[in-house]
């Protein structure tokens, strides 16, 4: 990617996450909900079951750069969906990864992870396969996950 359009991303001109943001589904997943300073996303590929994505709201890029109080609020979310996907899941483990090379936008791979798995001893690697279910088995998991987290808002 030409330096012009780095710059562009990590301004927020042109970000496909901000560009998605609100929306019910989109070309990586499905939303689960709306916490309270990002949005919970049920990957599209499940390459590792339960795998899902936390989106910071607004555009950031990093951490550091984060307003007084954001960063804990973005972990209290962190938590509450680690803890839901752990529990709707029956993971043995939680990897949570704060990349961002590719989307300069702020947000977290929430990865459930099991004994005996594909990458056991090390992060797992969305390059071995995607893993694609059927509309009914989302939904099914969608719906347990906004249980676990209490979540009642309706979504339109
Ligand atoms: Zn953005």
């Amino acid at each position: 990617m030409p330096r012009e359009g780095w710059d562009a991303l990590v301004r927020g001109d042109d970000c496909s996450i901000c560009a998605d943001i609100g929306k019910a589904e989109n070309r990586f997943g499905f939303r689960v909900a709306e916490l309270e300073v990002s949005n919970l996303m049920l990957a599209r590929s499940q390459y590792a079951r339960g795998y899902c994505l936390l989106t910071y709201r607004e555009h950031a890029t990093d951490l550091h750069l984060l307003p007084q109080g954001k960063f804990e609020a973005f972990n209290r979310d962190l938590v509450r969906a680690g803890t839901a996907t752990a529990r709707v899941f029956k993971a043995d483990k939680m990897n949570y990864q704060l990349l961002g090379n590719l989307a300069p936008h702020l947000h977290r791979h929430v990865l459930p992870r099991y004994y005996g798995d594909a990458a056991s001893g090390r992060p797992m690697n969305p390059d071995i396969g995607k893993r694609v279910q059927k509309r009914a088995d989302y939904d099914y998991l969608i719906a347990e996950l906004q249980a676990e987290l209490g979540y009642t808002q309706l979504l339109a």
